[in-house]
């Protein structure tokens, strides 16, 4: 069987599918794996992540998959999230003893950048969101409805939406809070800091994120398939009007028993041909999925800066610092490549109004942000930076963007779908891709007669939470 790029989602069904006996052959268009998450080398020597990548202890397939292909031991998780507002004032969330949903309860009360006022309009909605088990009725009003009208329903603070669902949101779902879909938005809340204690750890590589793949390559190999680089797939060649290989540079062609198409759904349009798209519904609607764009900005200072591994930024351009120095150390606690200074990279998600933005600008605009939050950076100098704008980072969340993904069995026998914005009813994220990628391996077992399951369940439900659920199931024998 062929699989057809190698980012998370292609990476994900090969890995699966070599583990259950089949000849796996990826062809994979650029020279490394890991698609989006993945990391390259500037000439000077230097590892750049394409941006920084994080999971959550509720990403429970990602996590699966780490552990399948060896690289568990690369993420590193915290617990302790840090934030700062432009008056200097910092707030943390972590979680106490107490049991969940109020793990974080303490954190929470505390939290100097929200007023009393605030935190009580937050605590009314996350008891909606409770007493629903994450599914308020309203959600799928006309198909529906958008995180802030959500918001608005439920009366939150202006400073509730700016300095809290919206510095989460945004990060997490990678789109402004209007032109999210709410059922996104409150599924966030309900898996990551509700449901389960643990579901809100923050994991993030301890390694240049294309390090993280290698096992992959070997697993694929182990079971006598391979991995293809630099090999862009051109076309699909049509016999007698059906679907019948790959067509490659230079007259190359490619035949196999299923394929596997792991590319984003903008690259997947140009590949079908017209016939294909309209003889199935699911495939005819790829253009209807929008696109967001994430900026990366990554910092190279003279000298420290920082002392946190992360920080969120509230009220500001720049969302998130993360401290690469500290966070991809070796033993000694210095990036291997500037041991005397620090690399510091800024993410900056749903940055529509950055795209049309000289790179110098946006350095100067996000210094004179680190200037005001970060003290040091007075000091120090600046010894270079460079912008990634990603124009298509993800599928936009928008309300109703569901109906548009295609299952990953299609209508042609033989080929599969995989990637983040296919039908896994998880927003764009490594977690989505690789739950995409598991779909599609055990759509094509199925579809062979040896169905075997990959898809891993979500974080059980635990505290008060658990005991509650569990108690409602019992009595209703479900
Ligand atoms: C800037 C940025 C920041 C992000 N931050 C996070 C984060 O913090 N946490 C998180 O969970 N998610 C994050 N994401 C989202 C995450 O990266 C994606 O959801 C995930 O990696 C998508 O995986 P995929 O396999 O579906 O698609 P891709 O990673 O896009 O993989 C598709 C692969 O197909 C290859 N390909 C395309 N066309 C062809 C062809 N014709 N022939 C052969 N190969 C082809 C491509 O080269 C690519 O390798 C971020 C994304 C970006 C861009």
């Amino acid at each position: 069987m062929i699989v057809i790029g190698g980012g998370l989602a292609g990476l994900a069904a090969g890995v699966a599918l070599a583990e259950s006996g089949w000849r796996v052959r990826l062809f994979e268009q650029r020279p490394f794996l890991g698609g989006r998450a993945t990391s390259y080398v500037l000439p000077d020597g230097q590892h750049v992540d394409n941006c920084q990548h994080v999971t959550l202890g509720c990403c429970t397939n990602l996590e699966d998959f780490y552990r399948r292909i060896g690289a568990a031991g690369k993420i590193t998780f915290f617990d302790r999230l840090l934030f700062l507002d432009p008056q200097g004032r910092r707030g943390e969330m972590h979680a106490g003893r107490w049991p969940a949903p109020f793990h974080l309860t303490w954190s929470f009360a505390a939290f100097r950048p929200l007023t009393l006022p605030d935190k009580l309009s937050i605590a009314r909605a996350m008891l909606d969101i409770l007493r629903t088990k994450g599914k308020p009725p309203d959600l799928l009003e006309n198909g529906g409805i958008s995180m802030l009208e959500w918001l608005r329903r439920r009366r939150q603070t202006k400073d509730a939406i700016e300095r809290f669902w919206r510095v989460v949101l945004v990060s997490a779902l990678d789109e402004e809070l209007a032109r999210t879909d709410a059922r996104f938005g409150i599924d966030v809340f309900w898996k990551a800091f509700l449901s389960n204690s643990t579901g809100y750890r923050m994991g993030v590589p301890a390694v240049p994120l294309a390090n993280l793949y290698d096992g992959c390559k070997s697993e694929i190999e182990r079971r006598s398939g391979e991995v293809v680089l630099r090999t862009p797939v051109r076309g699909l060649k049509i016999e007698n009007g059906a679907f019948a290989g790959l067509r490659f540079d230079e007259g190359r062609e490619e035949t196999a028993d299923a394929y596997v198409f792991a590319v984003p759904h903008t690259e997947l349009g140009d590949l079908l041909p017209q016939s294909m798209k309209q003889s199935d519904p699911a495939l005819a609607n790829l253009d209807k999925i929008n696109v967001a764009p994430i900026t990366g900005v990554h910092l190279w200072f003279d000298r420290p800066v920082m002392a946190d591994p992360f920080l969120t930024l509230l009220n500001t351009t720049t969302q998130w610092i993360f401290n690469k120095s500290a966070l991809c150390a070796d033993s000694h606690g210095k990036e291997k490549g500037d041991p005397a200074g620090q690399y510091l990279q800024l993410v900056i998600s749903a940055s529509y109004d950055l795209l049309q933005k000289p790179r110098q600008e946006i350095i100067d605009l996000c210094l004179g942000e680190l200037w005001e939050a970060l003290p040091a950076v007075r000091d120090a100098e600046l010894v270079k930076a460079t912008v990634i704008k990603e124009a298509a980072a993800t599928f936009s969340p928008e309300p109703g963007v569901d109906r548009w993904r295609p299952r990953q069995q299609t209508s042609v026998p033989s080929l599969f779908l995989a990637g983040d914005w296919t039908a896994t009813g998880w927003p764009a994220t490594m977690e989505g891709a690789v739950r995409s990628g598991y779909l599609a391996a055990e759509a094509l077992l199925r579809s062979a007669g040896t169905p075997r399951r990959f898809l891993q369940p979500d974080l059980e439900p635990d505290g008060f939470i658990g005991m509650w659920l569990g108690r409602q199931s019992a009595a209703t024998g479900n």
